[in-house]
């Protein structure tokens, strides 16, 4: 569905002031203009922008930018995505390089890349993520990597080549509840991203795998609780909750604002179901923070696997 035709919900919270945990300052340090121009340089874009994302301040005065490759255009039109829907860019054969060389003029640690929507080729633009990881760990072997990719559904083999190039963390948002799929993600599947999830994780176990929901959509509490329990039966480690906001008068509305405490009880119950690592905030994104967030998720896992072999038997 052309974006144009997205059809604008209303609710109370469109009238409603944002709370003030959701007030963030305009973006004018140095450095975040540094950031901006150095993607300029490189013909880079990035999630930030595009999504009008609220901490991109915060995120780009630290260097921490999400770049976003196979050009700014998506083959899809999610009811929550800012990003342009329409006929999509040519693939640039140069973008693992100039996003090599922008990591390493930001001195990245951790860097995420996330792409649009490819339906229009056929491996869904499977082999730029391949290209991407392999250009950085030749040239920033420190640099730890994670991909955010799209759903890449009827690519046969795509998720498999993104999974065997080994990045470090793969995440993959199921966004929502799968009751509101056809009305926020019309052109996705709740249980073939799922399945995705479930697949990188058996491919190689080494490999992270996070995921994310938005809230403010019009799901119910239990209907998040039972996102959870998919997302654990999937094996995945890390799970992000943040509160959906309005791109444009267009897109899906808000349906509420929830509050910081609910956050809290979402993180707590999250880590009680077994997730190795929980972000949930009204500000939480999936790349915000990824690269603390990454040594923590590792710290984690080592802490884990340290008291499983501590608790088994010495004959086991
Ligand atoms: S949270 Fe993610 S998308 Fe938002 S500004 Fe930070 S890095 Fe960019």
């Amino acid at each position: 569905m052309p974006e144009s035709q997205v059809t604008p919900l209303k609710s109370r919270s469109d009238h409603e002031p944002k709370p003030r945990w959701l007030r963030v300052k305009a973006p004018t340090s140095p450095e975040y203009n540094a950031t901006r121009r150095l993607m300029r340089t490189h013909r880079l874009n990035t999630v930030c922008e595009e999504a009008a994302c609220p901490n991109i301040g915060e995120c780009w005065a630290k260097g921490h930018a999400t770049v976003m490759i196979l050009g700014s255009v998506c083959t899809r039109a999610c009811a929550f995505c800012n990003v342009a829907t329409g006929r999509p860019d040519q693939l640039d054969p140069h973008e693992p390089d100039e996003l090599a060389q922008a990591v390493s003029a930001l001195g990245l640690d951790h860097v995420v890349i996330t792409s649009v929507d490819r339906d229009d080729l056929d491996d869904g633009g499977a082999f730029q993520f391949v290209r991407c990881i392999e250009r950085l760990r030749e040239t920033a072997p420190e640099t730890t990597i994670e991909v955010l990719t799209p759903d890449f559904r009827n690519k046969a083999g795509a998720i498999e080549a993104v999974t065997d190039a080994k990045p470090d963390v793969y995440n993959h948002n199921l966004e929502t509840v799968p009751r509101l799929y056809t009305e926020v993600r019309p052109g996705a599947r709740y249980y073939h991203s799922l399945r995705l999830l479930d697949q990188v994780k058996r491919r190689d176990p080494s490999i992270f795998t996070k995921s994310g929901v938005m809230v403010g959509l019009g799901e119910e509490r239990g209907e998040i609780l039972q996102v959870m329990d998919d997302l654990r039966s999937a094996d995945v480690d890390f799970l992000t909750i943040g509160q959906y906001l309005r791109p444009t008068e267009r897109h899906h509305a808000v349906m509420r604002y929830v509050t910081p405490d609910e956050f809290a009880e979402y993180e707590r119950l999250a880590y009680a179901k077994g997730f190795l690592m929980v972000s949930s905030s009204p500000l939480t994104r999936s790349s915000y923070h990824a690269g603390d967030d990454f040594r923590t998720l590792r710290a984690n896992r080592e802490a884990k696997l340290a008291a499983d072999a501590s608790a088994r038997p010495a004959d086991a």
